[in-house]
Formats: C-alpha cells, structure tokens, sequence
C-alpha cells in the first residue's frame, strides 16, 4: 500500500496482551505529572521514498529499532508536535486545532528536509491512539493526555543529505493539572550569551534541535532561581522574541496585547493564535510587531506595562511576574496574575474543556 491519505490509509491494530492493570493506571492518573508516564500503545507509519507513507498502525508502545547509522542519531533530522486529548463531562474526548498542528507538522517537515504527512493522516493517528488509549485520559478539572507526535529520519547512512526513510511516530502522556496549587507566576532569565534561532535557521520549525540549543541556557535560569528563559533576537540582542518553548504577551494598563511579530525565528505558537483571536473577541487590541527589551523596562517602570504572562499547549498561560538577568530585575516576583492574563486563560481553557461555546469551531472528538 502506498497511499498517502487517512481515506486510503487502514490502521491495523496491534492491541497490547499486557496493558497496565487498571488499578496502576488509576493511581497514575491521579497523580500523573508531566510527560513521566505513558499509555499503553503507539502510533506508526513508515515513510520510503519508494513507497511512500504505507504501514499505518497502532502497536503496544515500546522501545524503537534504530540502526546506529540512522540518521536521526547523527544529524538530528527530528521534527514533533505537542497537543493536549481533554475529557469532556459526558465523557467524550477532544482535541484542538489539530489542522494547525498538523499543517506546522509540515512547515518542519519541509525545513528539516522530512516528507510531509498529509494532514488527514496526522489527524486519522491522534483518532485511532486516543480510541485505543481512551481510559487513558484523565478526567480531573485541568487534566488531560498531552500527545507528542514525531518524526525521525532512519535510513542507515552516515552521508550528509537528507534521508530516503523516516517514521512517523505518536505517544501519548497523561498530564496533571499544570498550576496543581492555581495559577503561579513565574520568574524567567534573560539569556544574555546565547540565542535559540537566528534567521533563516530552524526558529520556525519545531524540531529537538532548537531545545537542544536551549538547555545550557535553561540551565543557567535554574541556577538563578528562575524556571524558564526569554531569548532575545540574535542579530541586535535587542527585541524579544520568545521562552525556550513558549511564546510572550505584555499587557498595556488598557488591556492592549503586545506580541512580537514572528517573523522566521519564532515559533509560531497555536496558543499564541488563538489568545490573539479570543482577545479581539473580547474587544482588546493586539499588536504584533517588534519588542525591544526596553520597552518592556520602561514600561514597567511607567506603569503603562502592568502584565506579562507565556503561552503554549503544556501550560496553556503562564503569568510572567519578574524578568531577571545578571544586571538588572524587572517586575516583582511575589506579583500575582494579572486580570487579563487570568480572563484570556479561563476562556481558552473553557472552551478547550467544553465548558464555554467553541465559536470558531476548533474542537475536534477524538473518542
Ligand atoms: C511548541 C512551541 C511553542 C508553543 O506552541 P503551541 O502551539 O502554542 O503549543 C512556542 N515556542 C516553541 C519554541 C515551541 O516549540
């Protein structure tokens, strides 16, 4: 079979002779943190240039065959994804914006010289795990199964070029409430020696080699009491650009947004796209354009910045209350949220649960 679309595609399914008993998976799911636990299957499909995307199945989640010529190892062709599955109160499970996932999925894929996988095949993966999985994903106010989609190139070659076989990959993790204790600020470190992405380098493309790049810096925020760290852009150190995996909002004191313009070196957050749509349902203006740090220091300092928070799938919205670096600290970092912060947070999350109207249709059921 090499056919390339979810209509031509079957799944065959592999069901796992050993699943984790129900009372372990109970326990895990009361208490299941982030990204420590997996369920009990996987999603495959394997890519030649020959045939194409063929082989779609579901299999008991273990470890992977990998030569140790694949590429993947040496080269880090690698790109993923990062998507939640929420349980609805009848008991339904949902995804959002997969299509956006999906078709980001491709914008890697084509960056780090991958094949493309046809966006209802992306989506037809997710529906076919989370029907199998489906007792899998929590049901706890603020919980659901983060769902990690990847590709790795592994054609057995040490040449330099891209690969002629890749596979496509998802695994499925149970999340806990990400703020158990309610929402907490958080305080992040300016990275003053490196950059995450320069232009016309992976910025765009969400791949393990940006994070990889981001971890020595990250290391120096922890030390410095913070839990994550702002990157500035790489040719004037100037303007913001974004979290190691997370985009940045500041707040006017008239609930204006302001959001650096992607503009090649950022990744161009689902959260941050849909924050920026549910602010203008709200009737508050969003500017996207350049930041410069200093208008964010100057701005605290006037007042006219009164908010800061981060955004991204895992922690949906966190609220930013301190900016530290090795010369200066702005913010306070005893600040709670703020009211726009927490307003545009309870809205995405309601809709992402069922709780509010999903009006711009980007919910999709999963199981
Ligand atoms: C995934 C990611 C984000 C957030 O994207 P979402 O689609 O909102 O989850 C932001 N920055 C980086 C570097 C990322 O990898």
């Amino acid at each position: 079979m090499n056919t390339t679309s979810a209509n031509q595609v079957e799944f065959t399914i592999n069901r796992n002779a050993n699943p984790l008993p129900e009372a372990e998976r109970n326990a895990i799911l009361q208490n299941p943190g982030f990204g420590k636990y997996f369920t009990d299957h996987m999603a495959t499909i394997d890519w030649t240039r020959e045939q194409g995307w063929h082989d779609a199945r579901i299999v008991p989640y273990g470890p992977l065959q990998l030569d140790p010529a694949a590429s993947v190892l040496h080269y880090a062709q690698e790109i993923f994804e990062g998507l939640k599955a929420y349980r609805h109160a009848d008991g339904s499970v949902w995804t959002f914006r997969p299509e956006a996932n999906a078709l980001r999925f491709q914008l890697s894929a084509r960056r780090l010289a991958l094949p493309e996988l046809p966006v209802d095949l992306f989506i037809e993966s997710l529906k076919q795990l989370i029907s199998v999985d489906k007792a899998w994903v929590p049901s706890a106010p603020e919980t659901s199964a983060y769902i990690r989609p990847f590709m790795i190139a592994n054609e057995s070659f040490l040449g330099v070029r891209s690969a002629e076989r890749a596979a496509y990959h998802v695994i499925v993790s149970p999340a806990g409430s990400y703020f158990a204790k309610g929402m907490q600020p958080i305080s992040i470190w300016l990275a003053s020696e490196f950059s995450r992405a320069g232009k016309g380098g992976t910025g765009e493309a969400k791949c393990g080699g940006n994070y990889a790049a981001s971890l020595l810096p990250q290391q120096e925020a922890y030390a410095n009491g913070c839990s994550q760290v702002l990157f500035l852009d790489a040719e004037e150190h100037t303007y913001l650009e974004e979290l190691g995996g997370m985009n940045i909002f500041l707040v006017r004191k008239d609930g204006t947004l302001i959001t650096p313009k992607p503009s090649g070196s950022i990744l161009k957050g689902i959260t941050r796209a849909s924050l920026i749509q549910l602010a203008e349902d709200m009737g508050l203006k969003v500017e996207e354009r350049k930041v410069a740090l200093q208008e964010w220091r100057d701005g605290i300092n006037s007042g006219e910045i009164t908010e800061a928070f981060a955004c991204g799938t895992a922690a949906v919205i966190a609220p930013i209350s301190a900016l530290k670096s090795k010369d200066f600290i702005i913010g306070d970092e005893n600040a709670p949220a703020g009211k726009v912060t927490v307003a545009l947070r309870n809205k995405l999350t309601g809709i992402q649960y069922g709780l509010e109207e999903d009006t711009h249709g980007w919910l999709t059921r999963l199981a």
